[in-house]
């Protein structure tokens, strides 16, 4: 899943950046900065378009606003109190977690969006490469007691983008499974005859998967965190619009995390809050390396008082699953394949043209959604479940578009 050039953020060996002569480091600027980080194609969030009007479907954002309570909660706590630091482990709001999942406040370690957390869990639990690109990363420069799992992170094919960019950034060894055709978690067996690392450092699941929305049984995913010997990080972001979630697994078995998210169900992509349940060895570990105020103090108010207002949240789940089960009929009316979906988005393969045509008609009707460039996902688009009538404007921009075909 890759950036367009458009997006791209970081600029790749053949940048044309004006050279800047650095007397006794060699030719350019370009000499200061490591080889790893100067080869590294980053992470490209989805487009933030600057043109109004635009029906933004591209990056799963809650359709609707935070509670009324929340805002309220927020604006109270905008006073001479910014001049002071935060809690430094947003101890209150753990605190509330803790109480919401049936744990202790040792069980959870909260970041500055659950991307800090995946980012963290590299660094605390896989081995870097030292001084090899994970490009030409080769076993002879490793210690010979440390077998090639040590500094593997695994993860599925497709799945979040972000994980092979973690796995680059530390110098770890990326490992990606593909998915079958149906996008659905596979057995032990059939992981194993894939070549799956039973002992990989660390290994993402993002369940339910982006970007096809799949649903992976609780059942399975325990069949799998079992049989895993390194750290498995449930990647949860999107498991309120699910049927089932596996935050159990976090609390029963000592390699397991699960993340979260207040991104995404409860509409604070803004503030940037998420959190990681697990065994309090693992919890410390990532607790350690963490910036001492890694979540700020208007976030911690936004997330505690979302915690109080969860009815006003289950209501909104449950518009969004029913938006989505509409969608997802109206669009294979008009002759789309639709993945089932457990989460606030769908991933369809149009029907007529490319998908990459699609994403540029709907743009020009002001529907922007996603499409990833990869070989195995670049047949489909991806689109955020919206209010009624955003999903109104779609459909309708949809059927024009097939006329006009
Ligand atoms: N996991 C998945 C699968 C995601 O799609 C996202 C959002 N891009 C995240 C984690 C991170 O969400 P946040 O940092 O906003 O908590």
């Amino acid at each position: 899943m890759r950036s367009s050039p458009k997006n791209a953020r970081t600029r790749g060996p053949g940048s044309t950046r004006e050279a800047v002569c650095c007397p006794g480091f060699g030719e350019s600027s370009e000499s200061l900065i490591r080889p790893i980080v100067r080869n590294l194609s980053g992470y490209v969030p989805g487009e933030q378009p600057k043109i109004k009007c635009l029906v933004k479907l591209n990056t799963n954002e809650n359709p609707y606003g935070p509670a009324p309570e929340v805002l309220a909660a927020i604006k109270k706590a905008v006073d001479g109190r910014l001049r002071l630091y935060p809690n430094p482990t947003a101890e209150r709001l753990r605190t509330k977690l803790a109480q919401y999942h049936g744990c202790k406040p040792e069980n959870i370690i909260v970041g500055n969006g659950s991307d800090e957390l995946l980012a963290l869990a590299t660094r605390a639990f896989v081995e870097p490469l030292s001084g090899l690109t994970p490009k030409n990363g080769s076993s002879e420069q490793r210690p010979a007691t440390l077998s090639l799992s040590r500094y593997t992170v695994q993860f599925l094919q497709p799945s979040y983008s972000l994980y092979p960019v973690l796995a680059a950034i530390h110098g770890a060894q990326p490992k990606a499974i593909a998915l079958g055709d149906d996008f659905a978690l596979q057995s032990l067996s059939e992981l194993e005859a894939k070549n799956w690392d039973f002992a990989a450092a660390l290994t993402y699941i993002t369940t339910p998967n982006a970007p096809s929305g799949r649903g992976c049984p609780r059942d399975e995913l325990e069949r799998l965190c079992g049989a895993q010997k390194g750290v498995v990080l449930l990647d949860e972001a999107y498991v309120d619009f699910a049927d089932e979630n596996a935050l159990d697994l976090a609390l029963r078995y000592p390699q397991v995390l699960v993340s979260r998210t207040f991104s995404k169900a409860y509409s604070l992509c803004y503030l940037r809050v998420g959190y990681c349940v697990g065994h309090p060895a693992l919890i410390e570990a990532l607790d350690k390396i963490r910036d001492s105020y890694n979540v700020n103090g208007l976030a911690q108010v936004a997330a505690e008082a979302s915690l109080d207002s969860l009815d006003y949240y289950r209501a909104n789940f449950r518009r969004v699953i029913a938006s989505r089960q509409f969608l997802s009929e109206k669009l294979a009316d008009f002759g789309f394949e639709v993945c089932p979906s457990q989460t606030n988005f769908i991933f369809v393969r149009p029907p007529a043209f490319p998908a990459d045509v699609w994403l540029q008609r709907l743009r020009e009707r002001k529907v922007l959604v996603r499409w990833f460039s990869a070989a195995d996902v670049r047949d489909y688009l991806r689109i955020s479940i919206g209010t009624d009538a955003e999903v109104k404007k779609l459909l309708s921009a949809v059927r024009k578009i097939l006329a006009a075909s």
